[in-house]
């Protein structure tokens, strides 16, 4: 896959129409929650709890949840690192578990998204509303789901076809025959079934569905304003750290949603502890002078909208000043980035010398007196930037 295939194109095709209600999806997604919620407390009114319910259904969850963001999301979607074959079948697995159709679907769908984010042929365009990109957009048929151009990686991958012809059987397997043998071993095969079968998938259902929704309603856009997607570590607790959907939207081949090492996103720790075990490799990081020209990108907007808007009468004066203090920390931030693709090359030949580490450390020391400089203009500035 290119890079080109996620970035976001805006595309709009408004003769699109919702394709006829797929009555299984309709029906599953919207009495599920509901059932759930009647049956959960009916049960435990009439036969009591078990700890081993709740221990189970929580475990079954953080297994299909993070098969979703560490497999079908970083793995086959954005392929934002390599994994041993065994990650693959556990992430596949643990992927079907959740019920959300097989990778080899789920990928194509979503590159689709990131490639036409907003616009018509973006499956869950956040546009539309919060009950479409949530869930309603999963009751219609789409004529695109079955296009598989965008994955020819995957169909090249056996494992992902493997799960593609086995997906049901994968899924009835751990979603009821599992859950049902654990209930025999305490005597509690329905209860468990209720609570590690259907109240799971419906959790790792909803939890899913938000980062289509919620992930484009609530938080900040610190990286981009091209689409509607936002930082929140609220929407990161609930969806495994898919909460930092600006930054995931502004890089998509990168490892990680949070970037900070304190950002809640357990994907990207178990990612890491997978390569520290030798079970996933070539984990793909923005690298620092990337990421702050964006966020140069995204401060140059936030100033040129405010002097439009507060200031006319001093409109040019106040553009050639941010402009010229715009250039000042691009030229330091190519300068760093020159600097870093020469330590990394150097570390590839094992020839790391102390004048190189100080030259990287002299240039990004540049970089960060610019980014002051243009940052400090909005203290000056006689509006608020
Ligand atoms: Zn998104
Ligand atoms: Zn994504």
């Amino acid at each position: 896959m290119s890079s080109t295939d996620l970035q976001d194109t805006p595309t709009t095709n408004p003769s699109q129409k919702d394709g006829p209600i797929i009555w299984s999806n309709t029906l599953f997604l919207s009495l599920s929650p509901i059932i759930t919620l009647f049956l959960l407390p009916t049960y435990v009114y009439f036969q009591g709890h078990h700890w081993a319910l709740t221990v189970t259904a929580v475990l079954l969850w953080f297994f299909a949840g993070l098969g979703i963001t560490v497999g079908y999301h970083r793995l086959f979607a954005h392929r934002s690192y390599e994994a041993h074959p065994i990650w693959k079948f556990l992430a596949l697995v643990a992927g079907a578990s959740a019920l959300q159709n097989s990778a080899l679907v789920w990928s194509a769908s979503h590159r689709r998204h990131h490639k036409h984010t907003d616009h018509g042929e973006d499956p869950y365009d956040a546009t539309r509303g919060f009950w479409w990109s949530h869930m309603r957009w999963i009751f219609h048929a789409n004529e695109r789901a079955e296009d598989f151009s965008n994955v020819p990686d995957l169909k090249a991958d056996p494992l992902v076809m493997w799960q593609q012809k086995y997906y049901w059987a994968i899924a009835f397997i751990v979603d009821i025959l599992i859950p049902l043998g654990l209930g025999y071993l305490i005597g509690r095969p329905f209860g468990m079934l209720l609570f590690a079968g259907l109240a799971r998938i419906v959790f790792t259902h909803q939890a899913t569905f938000c980062i289509n929704s919620l992930c484009h309603i609530i938080g900040t856009q610190p990286w981009s304003s091209k689409n509607t997607s936002k930082d929140s570590w609220i929407c990161a607790l609930i969806t495994f750290g898919e909460g930092y959907h600006n930054f995931h939207h502004t890089f998509p081949a990168d490892y990680r949603n949070g970037l900070k090492w304190y950002h809640f996103d357990p994907a990207k720790w178990l990612i890491w502890g997978g390569n520290k075990l030798g079970l996933t490799t070539n984990l793909k990081r923005t690298e620092a002078p990337v990421r702050w020209k964006k966020r140069l990108e995204r401060q140059m907007d936030k100033y040129k909208e405010a002097i439009v808007q507060t200031i006319p009468e001093a409109n040019s004066e106040w553009n050639a000043r941010v402009e010229s203090a715009c250039l000042r920390v691009e030229e330091t931030l190519n300068i760093w980035s020159d600097k870093l693709r020469e330590y990394h090359r150097a570390v590839k030949q094992g020839e790391v010398t102390e004048s190189l580490l100080l030259s990287v450390k002299e240039s990004r020391r540049a970089w960060k007196h610019s980014w002051r400089a243009f940052m400090d203009l909005r203290k000056t500035m006689p509006i608020p930037a």
